[in-house]
C-alpha cells in the first residue's frame, strides 16, 4: 500500500524547484575583445540610461552583460538572435549572442 503524499512537503518542493531555475534563467553573455569587423557581424548600439535592447515574452530568460551584469535582453529565445553583437550602453563591452 503507496503512502499517501503530503500535500505540504509537496509545495514546498515545487517553490524550491522554482527558485532554482529562476537561477538558470539568467544568462551571462559572452564578452568579445574587440568590435566586429565591418560587413561581419550586426552590432545594435543603445542610446539612452536603459541598457535593455529587446523586450520579449515568449520566455522567462534574461540575458545579461558579461561584464556588468545588465540586463540587455530578456524574455526571447536565443535562437531568435544570431550573428548579433550588443554594445553594452553601462560598461561598452561587446557581447555575442
Ligand atoms: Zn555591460
Amino acid at each position: 500500500m503507496k503512502k499517501k503524499k503530503n500535500p505540504k512537503k509537496d509545495k514546498l518542493f515545487d517553490r524550491k524547484r522554482i527558485n532554482a531555475e529562476g537561477h538558470n534563467n539568467i544568462i551571462k553573455l559572452n564578452i568579445i575583445p574587440e568590435p566586429p569587423l565591418p560587413y561581419t557581424r550586426t552590432v545594435l548600439i543603445k542610446d539612452g540610461n536603459d541598457p535593455l535592447f529587446i523586450k520579449g515574452y515568449t520566455t522567462k530568460f534574461k540575458f545579461v552583460c558579461g561584464k556588468c551584469g545588465s540586463i540587455l535582453m530578456e524574455g526571447i529565445d536565443r535562437k531568435q538572435v544570431i550573428n548579433i553583437v550588443l554594445k553594452c550602453n553601462k560598461c561598452n563591452s561587446f557581447n555575442d549572442t
